[in-house]
């Protein structure tokens, strides 16, 4: 007789919520995230190989998503009125200060998206624990605390799931297991989770690092966001789309940007931040 498989992973049980109303009564809503990687990508890829970060042109692709692609973005979110969720690791905030300020003073969300951006399943639990520290204190130094998290790469381990309880986070947006906000336990806690997808993510689609990766026409994911959209509406639920300023802010990817929000605009789709939507999914609990 064949035993079954058991993972060795602690398993993570999910809780549905109930769906909210939206505000003004949209018929369904939307989050926009941005993880504002920059150098920090690279950075984490080195140290979780036990290299020290030396990939100069991999490099400066990250600082284009500060010093080019952000404006660009920044532009497209204004001209819309639209306000943002930014996932920044540490290590951002500390190179560029100047530019997290003027997120925050635009009025977009500032979160945390590790330290030196380190994969949470290639670290031990001292190292994990001192990322989110580390995150924290480059936020607190700047902005302020950071109220939400994303595990780096969306590797999540129940150790720093645990963790996050653990030092207070109210959400964590790197799982998968709904496509509505949710309840997650694993590792001995309990978070709401604001789930996520590679679909809904421009990495897959055009993040290409001279190694690994692709380039496709950016109104691929334009056609597959829409369509996410378009079955959200029939479901009155929210997506959270993914981006990342070195990989949208590219110019002829920009449009990407601005169709969706003209699209969504015309659809009446509500705009929440994270925060936002944080707050209205515990209301339903
Ligand atoms: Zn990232």
């Amino acid at each position: 007789m064949s035993r079954a498989i058991r993972s060795e992973a602690d398993p993570v049980t999910t809780m549905a919520l109930p769906l909210p109303a939206w505000p003004e009564n949209a018929p369904a809503a939307v989050s926009l995230t941005f993880d504002l990687d920059a150098e920090a990508a690279s950075i984490g890829t080195a140290l979780d190989a036990g290299q020290r970060p030396r990939r100069l042109s991999r490099l400066s692709a990250g600082t284009f998503g500060v010093t080019r692609g952000l404006p660009r973005v920044l532009e497209v979110l204004d001209a819309f009125d639209v306000r943002a969720t930014f996932y920044v690791p540490g290590v951002t905030v500390q190179l560029h200060p100047g530019a997290i300020t003027a997120l925050a003073a635009a009025g977009h969300e500032l979160a945390h998206h590790g330290y030196a951006h380190r994969r949470t399943d290639r670290i031990d639990r001292r190292t994990q624990r001192e990322e989110l520290v580390r995150g924290i204190e480059a936020h607190e130094s700047v902005v302020g605390r950071p109220r939400g998290y994303r595990a780096p790469g969306w590797e999540l381990t129940a150790e720093t799931f645990g963790l996050l309880a653990e030092l207070g986070f109210e959400w964590d947006s790197s799982m998968m297991g709904d496509d509505r906000p949710y309840m997650a336990s694993a590792g001995g806690a309990r978070m709401l989770e604001l789930p996520v997808h590679w679909a809904l993510d421009d990495w897959p689609y055009l993040g290409f690092d001279g190694e690994a990766g692709q380039l496709v026409d950016p109104r691929v994911p334009l056609r597959v966001w829409r369509d996410e959209f378009a079955v959200a509406l029939e479901e009155s639920r929210h997506v959270t789309y993914t981006m990342h300023p070195e990989v949208i802010g590219r110019g002829h990817r920009i449009s990407l940007l601005r169709d969706l929000l003209a699209s969504l605009r015309e659809q009446k789709a509500a705009f929440l931040t994270h925060g936002d939507l944080a707050a209205i999914s515990r209301q339903a609990l």
